[in-house]
């Protein structure tokens, strides 16, 4: 049985649902997701839920597979379809940080290496200034020992991966991935976008150097002044949804 319908739901319920299904689509179009991770949005009806599809590939997702789920991670009506397993990255960062309205749970693949070596994520341009002038790393191993697979599977997972990212944009999770979060779905499509991007450029800068000394990047002074002039990256969002949609339709 189907629990998300738009039946008696609000205005602003629509619209979320509506975005986070064009979030989906973009980020597997932009190299962000490919057939796993994931993008929620708080509902903006309940604070204390959340929105997320129903375990299936990104490129998939449609307004009927939307799931509302409660802060630990269990959905709020009958839900009889399978759920992802890592659900709980996002109830336990919506529980901590209340300023947070969007979460993204990527593979990206040019983030990984800055989870498993010794140079850290560093912004190198403008559009990357929210990463600010320090990334957090959330070693499972602390928490689970070395015989895990990585995943975040319960509740306990999830709470020590929001602790690690604290009040962070970003935070790396060693050997799998990172978690993005914002303040609206199309910031955190905008920040994952361009956190893969700094990541592609942080290895150029790296790699034409000759090492990671000497290379200039943004100072915390000037990453705050670019997360207060970006807002929401409105015209980047803009343009990747009329992208999407030309790409559907032609699809057709
Ligand atoms: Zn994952």
């Amino acid at each position: 049985m189907k629990q998300a319908t738009m039946q008696g739901r609000s205005g602003a319920w629509t619209r979320r649902v509506s975005d986070l299904v064009k979030a989906n689509h973009i980020l597997v179009r932009q190299g962000v997701l490919d057939g796993y991770g994931h993008v929620s949005a708080r509902s903006p009806d309940h604070p204390d839920r959340f929105l997320l599809a129903r375990s299936l590939a990104p490129a998939s997702v449609q307004a009927d597979d939307i799931v509302e789920l409660d802060l630990d991670s269990r959905p709020v009506g009958r839900e009889d379809r399978q759920l992802y397993l890592e659900r709980y990255i996002h109830g336990e960062i919506y529980r901590r940080r209340p300023d947070v309205l969007a979460v993204v749970h990527s593979h990206s693949p040019t983030v990984i290496p800055f989870g498993i070596g010794p140079v850290p994520m560093r912004p190198v341009c403008h559009v990357c200034g929210f990463i600010g002038p320090g990334v957090p790393l959330f070693e499972i191993r602390d928490t689970v020992g070395d015989r895990s697979d990585l995943l975040i599977r319960d509740q306990a997972l999830g709470r020590q991966l929001a602790i690690a990212l604290d009040d962070k944009a970003v935070c790396l999770q060693r050997g799998h991935g990172a978690v993005v979060v914002a303040g609206s779905i199309p910031q955190a499509v905008a920040r994952s976008v361009y956190l893969e991007l700094n990541a592609r450029l942080q290895i150029q800068a790296i790699t034409l150097a000759g090492g990671d000394r000497g290379i200039n990047y943004l100072s915390a002074g000037e990453s705050q002044a670019t997360i207060e002039t970006q807002g929401d990256f409105d015209r980047a969002w803009a343009a990747w949804c009329e992208e999407e949609s030309r790409a559907r339709g032609e699809d057709r």
